[in-house]
């Protein structure tokens, strides 16, 4: 076991507690001696004895805890204020050979608040890196904090009852429950975290104006207009009243207890302000001012300070430089943004990066009735991120779709694996705009280019995770107004219901452009409705009922088709004629919706003053402004439905893998430097795998060639092999189908002069055998900083990117990933035997696939690789061309914890 390692930094975290308040916790450090003695002699005599069972020399204790070396003897101390006191303390002490005791104290006044099971968690972790692979702890049997948090911690424990004590030992490994119960507490933390800005029971407004038409004027307002049921305070140090209500002079003044506190003061002064919330007890800091990290250098380090202050403090932080946050439940009503309406009240969360398009969004929410139950405008997200509140919604019983308007993320992994959990039960709609980092990639392979022409991450990311991405505001909103009224269509069938041709055709169109099926009605569906339809109406699909058709038309239609069962969705379309009103076709929609059941019903009125108000009245029924909108938009859900409905697919355990032996080559390799790796190494890495790469030689004459020609069989290819040569056959430095010696000698000839011609030095030359004739794909991986891992899968060979024929993931990939990729070329059909040719072997090709994300997956060092081309054949799969970059990776971090990046 190693001795005394350095500090080790990694440890220091910030945590979210299940109140949704924070801490830091840190490695123990031999100077805090005089802390930890003021810590423990802080603790009640009963916490005193049940951590020490009976009287305890506290000095000693003290002097015991600060004796550390980071490895036989490891603490962790959590700390809170400006002062920094520690509030709990927890440490191991190796026993000897792999296990070690456990032990943990927290101050009486933050006991029950989860802290001790993150720093188990923590300590855990440290321990295992050790080799420690036991904890044990010994608690008296009254200790049931301490009992209930072993037993809770979501490790596997064993207790066994001695005289007067109870040991428990637990696993320091971290096995996929502890992760997942380190993803249930975090969502615990992060919802309660997130109440404190949606469910405040007091709001203080700092830098509440007396003018109206300021922020700070406007934000005043509306809390009071839209009857927040809590306490309101301004705050204003030059007023006595502010808009007739009673001002506070500072945070400090007000005597109530303050859950909120929504900062409008110039950038300059938000630092105070945070310090002075902070004496104050405030528990939440919404800071709507801007000059922060958006602004630059000085922005930045303002925003550090003042997350910095919150941390300390335990504040939770939403913004700086955002527009506020709404919450239309009935027992809270908090508008505390500056937008000039509120939005209907309705199902739908809301998040928005941005502040100015928050404002955009509020209005048109209103303008187009789409019923928000919370808003919160992240701004520069210091603190509460977008994955905060997706997992605030997807408790929240109050809202059934999500809609995010995303400029970055944090964390796009964490993102992914919480949406992919939130989207199996709520739909998620996002618009996601700018340039992915992707963007930025080297593009040194085929598949890096691939992956940088454009931000094909995200949208596999978003893919994978069942979320729902759309191309423009107004598509976010349809989609939004479809799901949050209609149920999630459980195909991709449409039937459309119109009383102008024109427009019906038109509708029929967008549908197939999307995606959607507009269905062949069946002449027992026509009979039906050629009852009460004029006999010049159109039967067929769009059922085109004509200028005369009345109100009532529209609804019995709309039921003969749910009756029927012929369609997953009904597109109704209404163009003014001189007879029927649209109100009176809006009020039979809503009646047909009501007893629609799993039909998913879209309404279009192409009216000079759009969708009559009685269509929004009840919520029920969507309108969108032209037909293809609807159709997009039914599209989008149906697509939605399917992977819903899919079956998630597992990551299959591959047989053979030697990920010990691999890790062996890339140490060796990262040892010599990073970069790209040689033919040998090559070839033993993706060996470790098992992916196919044909036999090679590397040869460095003529007569070596030939020699290595026979062995291997002919025919053979000869390559070029040139540090620097990207793609061989583009400098003349690849022959193939050579068939005998006199043509090998030939093709190193030529090889040789066109290498040095394109003046490049050559290392040697490979020699392979040809592989079956078949079609060429390509299968690479650039790793992304915060991505990680990004897969490809498309058409293959020197004009892979001419093609741009490609499926993205990121990994790892199941078995219904690798085989959905496979199936979303275009190549596809060549692969299936186009044209008489026989099929390839396509369980070869995914298990290829499968196994190059496995090797990925098992080592974040492969920065960059390229097979191009894996040819597929009906024999199998051969990889004739593999290029593979190295590079030193980052150690992971611990565990989750909060802080920019990590949450
Ligand atoms: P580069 O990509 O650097 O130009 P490759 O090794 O991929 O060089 O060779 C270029 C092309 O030559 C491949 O796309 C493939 O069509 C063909 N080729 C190369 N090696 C073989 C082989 N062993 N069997 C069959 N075809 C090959
Ligand atoms: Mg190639």
């Amino acid at each position: 076991m190693p001795a005394t390692s350095s500090y080790p930094r990694e440890y220091e975290v910030d945590i979210a507690l299940r109140d949704g308040s924070t801490l830091h916790v840190r490695p123990v450090t031999a100077q805090d001696g005089p802390e930890v003695l003021a810590f423990l002699r802080s603790l009640s005599p009963e916490s005193v004895s049940l951590r020490f069972f009976g009287q305890a020399n506290l000095e000693l204790a003290a002097d015991w805890a600060v004796d550390v070396d980071y490895a036989n003897r490891f603490g962790l101390v959590a700390t809170i204020g400006p002062e920094r006191t520690i509030v709990a303390h927890a440490a191991y002490i190796c026993t000897g050979g792999d296990r070690a005791e456990v032990a943990f104290a927290v101050a009486d006044a933050w006991q029950e608040r989860g802290i001790a099971t993150v720093m188990l968690a923590h300590l855990a972790v440290a321990a295992e890196q050790q080799g420690i692979t036991v904890f044990v702890a010994e608690v008296l049997p009254g200790n049931y904090l301490m009992i209930r948090l072993l037993r809770e911690s979501g490790y596997p424990v064993a207790v066994r009852a001695g005289e007067g004590k109870v040991t428990f030992e637990l696993p320091t490994s971290r096995s996929a429950e502890v992760v997942e119960h380190f993803e249930r507490r975090q969502q615990t933390a992060a919802i309660a975290a997130v109440r404190r800005f949606l469910c405040p029971r007091s709001v203080a407004v700092i830098g509440a104006s007396r003018k109206r038409g300021t922020v700070g004027g406007e934000i005043l307002h509306n809390l009071y207009r839209d009857g927040f049921t809590g306490e309101i305070y301004p705050v204003n140090p030059n007023a006595v009243k502010v808009q007739a209500h009673q001002a506070f002079d500072s945070i400090a003044g007000i005597r109530g207890e303050v859950d909120l506190a929504v900062v409008v003061v110039p950038a300059a002064q938000v630092n105070a302000v945070a310090r002075e919330c902070a004496s104050a007890g405030v528990h939440a800091l919404l800071v709507i001012s801007a000059g922060f990290a958006e602004v630059g250098e000085d922005g930045i380090l303002r925003q550090q300070e003042l997350l910095e202050t919150c941390r300390q403090a335990g504040i939770r932080l939403v913004g700086p430089n955002c527009f506020g946050v709404i919450n239309r439940a009935d027992d809270v009503r908090l508008n505390a943004t500056f937008a000039v309406h509120s939005p209907p009240a309705g199902g739908i969360g809301f998040l928005s990066q941005s502040g100015g398009l928050g404002i955009a969004i509020i209005e048109a929410a209103e303008r187009i009735g789409l019923g928000i139950s919370s808003f919160v405008s992240v701004g520069n997200k210091a603190d509460i991120s977008g994955n905060d509140l997706i997992e605030y919604w997807e408790a929240d019983a109050a809202t059934d779709v999500v809609l995010l308007y995303l400029e970055s993320f944090g964390n796009p992994r964490r993102f992914a694996r919480i949406a992919r959990r939130v989207a199996a039960s709520k739909p998620i709609v996002a618009l996601k705009s700018g340039r992915s980092p992707a963007g930025a990639r080297a593009s040194a392979s085929h598949t890096g280019a691939l992956l940088s022409a454009s931000d094909v991450t995200v949208d596999a990311l978003f893919r994978q995770a069942g979320v729902i991405r759309t191309d423009t505001l107004q598509e976010l909103f349809d989609v939004g107004s479809l799901l949050s009224s209609q149920p999630v269509p459980r195909g991709g069938r449409v039937a459309i219901v119109t009383n102008a041709g024109g427009p019906g055709i038109l509708c029929a169109d967008a549908c197939q452009t999307a995606g959607l099926d507009v269905v062949e009605l069946p002449p027992a569906v026509r009979t039906r409705l050629a009852e009460f339809l004029a006999p010049e109406a159109s039967l067929g699909n769009p059922v085109d009922m004509i200028a005369t058709a009345s109100a009532d038309s529209y609804r019995l239609t709309v039921e003969v088709l749910v009756e029927e069962g012929v369609c997953d969705a009904i597109i109704a379309i209404f163009v003014p004629p001189l007879v029927t009103r649209a109100e009176d076709v809006a009020r039979e929609l809503c009646a047909a919706a009501a007893g629609a059941g799993d039909v998913a019903l879209a309404s279009v009125f192409l009216t000079s003053e759009g969708a009559p108000g009685e269509l929004h009245a009840d919520g029920r029924m969507p309108s969108f402004e032209f037909p293809e909108h609807a159709a997009q938009a039914l599209a989008h859900a149906a697509r939605y439905g399917r992977w819903r409905a899919r079956t998630p697919g597992v990551i299959p355990q591959l047989a053979g893998p030697r990920p010990e032996e691999a890790a062996a080559v890339i140490a060796e390799a990262l040892a010599e430097g990073a970069g790209w790796l040689g033919p040998e190494r090559i070839d033993a890495l993706l060996g470790c795998y098992g992916l196919p790469l044909i036999p090679s030689r590397v040869v460095q004459s003529a007569r070596q060639a030939v020699a290595a020609a026979r062995e291997l069989g002919y025919p053979v290819a000869l390559k070029a092999l040139a540090a620097g040569l990207v793609h061989k056959s583009e400098a003349g430095g690849v022959r193939v189908a050579l068939d005998g010696p006199e043509a090998v000698r030939e093709g190193v000839r030529a090889i040789m002069d066109a290498v040095a011609s394109s003046g490049h030095r050559l290392d040697g030359l490979l020699v392979q055998p040809m592989a079956h004739p078949g079609v060429e794909l390509l299968m690479g991986v650039v790793h992304d900083e915060s991505f990680g891992p990004v897969i490809a899968l498309g058409a293959g060979g020197t004009s892979a990117e001419l093609l741009a024929d490609v499926a993205v993931r990121i990994t790892p990939l199941t078995d219904v990933d690798a085989s959905e990729m496979l199936h979303s070329l275009r190549s596809f059909a060549l692969l299936e035997g186009y044209r008489g040719a026989p099929a390839c072997d396509l369980a070869a090709v995914t298990d290829a696939l499968l196994r190059l994300s496995a090797l990925v997956e098992d080592h974040p060092q492969v920065a960059e690789l390229d097979l191009n081309p894996v040819v597929a054949s009906p024999r199998g799969v051969a990889i004739v061309d593999a290029r593979i970059r190295l590079q030193a990776a980052p150690p992971s971090p611990p565990l989750p914890s909060l802080g920019p990046g990590s949450y």
